[in-house]
């Protein structure tokens, strides 16, 4: 519980934004410019699969009009201006154009189901259909010794030129044999090694591949790490939650298609556009956090009213994701919006730093007077000074906040 309040405190005293959405004219003009020249070039290349995404689109009864808006909102999700759009729209129709081989390691394939869940306009037939995706052993027809032939004759036929998707962790105990894969008995660590050696990129997928996730929860009896724990020397990204959200595995695609190199990242390798605020300053509830207005107790008047859920053990303060903007299941919902808290499942040990826990369960706080604070971060910190001296703050808190906000400051 102290290294939970002290880890909070760290959280609240550092800039909530880690991303600059407005790098400037100049930038945009010359990524405009940069990936113009490479959608040409991959034009001129020949299609991996053939089948054409126009075609896809009209057999699916999917109108233009239906996917530009879903062009429109990938666009904002990869946060580039609204100029990008017609590029984004044309990355989509060469996505044949780059092969991906997708493994699977220590997992419950919840990623790949997410994939498949994907949003309108069906981007899973954008994406299954259009894409080349060359192995996917949970989804693709063959399996057995004709399973084995298509991996590898895909990994030697796209050496270096291949996205290598890996979903689940690696377990490293007892040499590897948790996990063996095909009729050799390749240890799931072996097979990653070979694998990636030859990929263009590697793209981590779901916690479980990013950071070990579940499988790496205490006490870890299979010794399960992540992928950056392992691979090294290559790009790799890191598309963190559990399951990580499509829009963001589809984001990445289209940027490599756009780019032909990996998004900026941050410090733990998750691409800035999808991880660079908490999900806590984009919440809806977020109103009624700065109002100092809490569901004590699931069910209560609190809960009805979709108060703030951070007393019954949202983590959403200290957890960098985009759920509260892009939402999951073709947008419908998110764990926040049902009255569920965040668990912090796109954080580095979530199952054991997060889930369960509840460190504002037993303060005492009240609402400051005055409805929503003007200084709402300094007011977060304020809330956790006062649970750990065990105090009501009730109408001083903005005093109290506002103080402790400027000690930090100086500090
Ligand atoms: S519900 Fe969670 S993310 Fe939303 S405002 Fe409250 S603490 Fe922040
Ligand atoms: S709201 Fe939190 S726990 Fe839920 S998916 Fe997003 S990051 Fe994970």
């Amino acid at each position: 519980m102290v290294d939970s309040q002290d880890m909070v405190k760290k959280v609240f005293t550092q800039k909530s934004a880690r991303i600059d959405t407005n790098k400037g004219e100049n930038y945009y003009n010359n990524l405009f410019e940069k990936a113009k020249q490479r959608l040409s070039t991959l034009k001129k290349q020949a299609p991996l699969k053939d089948i054409d995404m126009v075609d896809v689109i009209e057999t699916e009864g999917i109108n233009r009009r239906d996917f530009m808006k879903w062009v429109s909102g990938t666009t904002a999700t990869l946060m580039l201006p609204p100029m990008f759009e017609p590029l984004v729209a044309e990355a989509t129709e060469l996505m044949n154009r780059v092969p991906v081989v997708w493994i699977e390691l220590q997992d419950c394939a919840g990623n790949s189901e997410a994939l498949l869940r994907s949003a309108s306009p069906t981007v899973d037939d954008l994406l299954f259909d259009v894409l080349s995706l060359e192995f996917h052993e949970t989804l693709q027809a063959a399996a057995g010794h004709d399973a084995d032939r298509q991996l590898e004759d895909a990994v030697e036929h796209f050496k270096g030129q291949y996205l290598l998707f890996v979903e689940g962790a690696i377990p490293m105990a007892n040499n590897g044999m948790y996990g063996t894969i095909g009729a050799s008995g390749e240890t799931f660590h072996e097979h990653l090694m070979r694998m990636s050696k030859d990929a263009a990129a590697v793209i981590a997928v779901g916690t479980c591949a990013t950071f070990g996730g579940i499988p790496a929860a205490a006490p870890n009896p299979t010794g399960a790490v992540g992928v950056m724990d392992l691979v090294k020397g290559k790009p790799l990204i890191n598309i963190p939650a559990c399951p990580a959200n499509p829009a963001n595995m589809v984001g990445v695609i289209l940027h490599y298609i756009l780019t032909g190199q990996v998004p900026e990242l941050d410090s733990l390798l998750r691409p800035k556009f999808a991880f660079g605020y908490r999900i806590h300053d984009n919440c809806e509830r977020r109103a009624h956090f700065d109002a100092g207005e809490f569901v004590e107790e699931f069910g209560d008047d609190g809960a009805k009213n979709n108060w703030c859920l951070y007393k019954v053990g949202c983590k959403g303060p200290m957890t960098f994701n985009n759920c509260s903007i892009i939402r999951y299941n073709e947008g419908t919902n998110w764990p926040v919006g049902v009255g569920r808290g965040c668990i912090g499942c796109s954080e580095p040990d979530f199952w054991d730093k997060y889930a369960y826990q509840r460190p504002m369960a037993g303060a005492n706080i009240k609402a400051p007077t005055g409805g929503v604070e003007k200084t709402v971060d300094e007011f977060g910190l304020g809330l956790l000074t006062a649970t750990a001296v065990g105090i009501g703050v009730h109408a001083v808190a903005s005093a109290v906040a506002g103080k402790k906000s400027e000690h930090n400051e100086e500090e």
